[in-house]
């Protein structure tokens, strides 16, 4: 299938309609039409059968699309029909959460181990993924195939170790760090800045008292 060109908002959009079948399909919804995803979604038919379009439309035939073959090819498009391996690099408050809620709900991606610059936490486990220094981290990566690399540590960290990661074939990072990453084009990168998070709600509280 040509990929090639979809914009990112598309793809930004594909885990929602991945979510939404997933709830469909597990209320045993054989089919549904563009309106009535639509209407759950609160997004547009038109939206919909666009974004549809650039993956081939997904084969709408009679009433609606089938809602399990839709759920799977969406997956396979966002990739979650493969395994991803990955490592926690910065072992403390949010690293532990990230390893305790990903290894609850698996989805494909598992933590096959944690990096920290802390000798306290060597040898110590977060829900059964150990914990090593910094200098076994490469060859980890290259011994275990690992894919993605998640990053809870604090900026300046996130920047050097990026440095580092850049020499390994690790394909992609999860950012956690509050900072924009430069990376080669082989490597995705993913930003969650919380904080900016935070901020955009603020800033609606904000907006919002001062419209009432
Ligand atoms: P949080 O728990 O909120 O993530 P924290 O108070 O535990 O934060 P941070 O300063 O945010 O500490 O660091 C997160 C983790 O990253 C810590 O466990 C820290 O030891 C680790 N860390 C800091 N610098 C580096 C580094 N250069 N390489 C690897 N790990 C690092």
């Amino acid at each position: 299938m040509e990929e090639r060109g979809i914009s990112q908002a598309v793809i930004g959009r594909l885990p929602r309609y991945y979510r939404y079948l997933g709830d469909l399909k597990n209320e045993g919804v054989e089919r549904i039409s563009s309106q009535e995803l639509s209407r759950i979604m609160n997004v547009t038919a038109s939206q919909i059968r666009q974004d549809f379009n650039n993956f081939g439309g997904f084969g709408q035939q009679g009433y609606g699309y089938n809602t399990s073959y839709l759920y799977e090819e969406i997956g396979k498009i966002l990739g979650l029909d493969q395994q991803h391996d990955m490592i926690l690099i910065g072992a403390g408050n949010l690293g532990q959460a990230l390893v305790n809620y990903m290894n609850l709900k698996n989805r494909g991606f598992s933590f096959k181990g944690a990096f920290d610059i802390s000798p306290s936490l060597y040898g110590k486990k977060i829900a059964n993924v150990p914990i090593y220094p910094m200098d076994q981290m490469t060859g980890f990566i290259v011994e275990n195939h690992i894919d993605i690399a998640v990053l809870t540590v604090p900026k300046a960290a996130a920047i050097e170790i990026t440095q580092i990661l850049t020499e390994t074939p690790i394909k992609a990072i999860w950012n956690f760090a509050h900072v924009d990453l430069k990376v080669p084009d082989r490597i995705q990168v993913e930003s969650v800045h919380l904080q900016d998070s935070l901020m955009k709600l603020s800033y609606n509280i904000r907006r919002h008292e001062n419209e009432s």
